[in-house]
């Protein structure tokens, strides 16, 4: 078996703040290692479980949170941005199945921490076929465009029950319960660690009744921004269409074309910030 990590930041133990999840956040040391720890956890259970090999692909901000030298022995890190496949750079169709560490809800999800879709200061909501996805649901879907399983999501509370209502028979591992979008009634960072390796061991036990999330073309994107002036550069991009002051659409029958062109339009409106 072989495993593939994509991990966040805003789901782990202990995190709760912009001070953590930003690169000059006063707190943003300690939650590398809050985030390493929780991985590292993630790799001991996929091990544990048989796995073979274990690529982790560091999906957080500048992509370079989990410290190196405290990556467990036997995991591979993919650190550092910019790369073509974002939070899911490193997945191809030789993997088992694919695990999502320290994630968080969907933009306007409630309660949980520092929820967002992608980019806070740039989007507001995600249509993938007309239903409002997170950054669960279009990796999810990018993985089951490779035909790889999506086993283990970890995260709050409402993170799980997201991750719950479209993975069938995906394990799910609890952290944390968000109290606001900068609060949470967190377990120990021990007791998250022991917690995620063990989903990651009941994940796999069970790993043959996954099916991928695979979403059938045509792809049909709409991105709404915070501001019209964010939608008017996001629909510079090619073949897209603005739909309405704050709204583009992109359709493509190749889900890694509407994937791109999602991230080049979130780049394009980014300027305006
Ligand atoms: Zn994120």
């Amino acid at each position: 078996m072989k495993i593939f990590v994509s991990a966040d930041m805003e789901g782990v133990a202990g995190v709760t703040d912009k001070e953590h999840v930003h690169r000059t956040g006063k707190e943003h040391e300690r939650a590398r290692q809050l985030m390493t720890g929780e991985v590292n956890a993630a790799v001991e259970g996929a091990l544990e479980a048989g796995v073979k090999t274990v690529v982790v692909n560091d999906a957080h901000g500048t992509m370079r949170n989990i410290i190196p030298e405290q990556l467990h022995r036997d995991a591979e890190l993919i650190t550092g941005a910019p790369k073509p496949m974002f939070m899911m750079e490193g997945l191809d169709s030789s993997f088992t199945a694919v695990f999502l560490i320290g994630y968080h809800g969907k933009r306007g999800s409630y309660p949980s921490v520092l929820e967002h879709t992608y980019s806070s200061s740039v989007v507001y909501d995600l249509f993938v076929n007309d239903k409002i996805v997170g950054e669960t649901g279009i990796n999810a879907a990018i993985a089951g465009y490779y035909g790889v399983p999506v086993a283990l999501v970890t995260g709050d509370k409402k993170l799980a029950e997201e991750a719950q209502a479209f993975l069938i028979n995906v394990e799910t591992v609890v952290v944390k319960e968000a109290v606001g979008r900068t609060a949470a009634r967190c377990l120990s960072p021990l007791k998250a660690r022991q917690r995620v390796r063990e989903g990651a061991v009941k994940a796999l036990t069970k790993v043959s009744t996954l099916q991928p999330f695979k979403i059938a073309p045509p792809i049909n994107l709409k991105v709404v921004f915070i501001n019209p002036g964010m939608a008017e550069m996001a629909a510079l991009i090619p073949k897209s269409k603005r739909v309405d002051g704050r709204t583009v659409a992109f359709s493509s029958t190749d889900m890694i074309e509407a994937y791109k062109a999602f991230r080049a339009m979130i780049a394009l409106a980014g300027t305006t910030v």
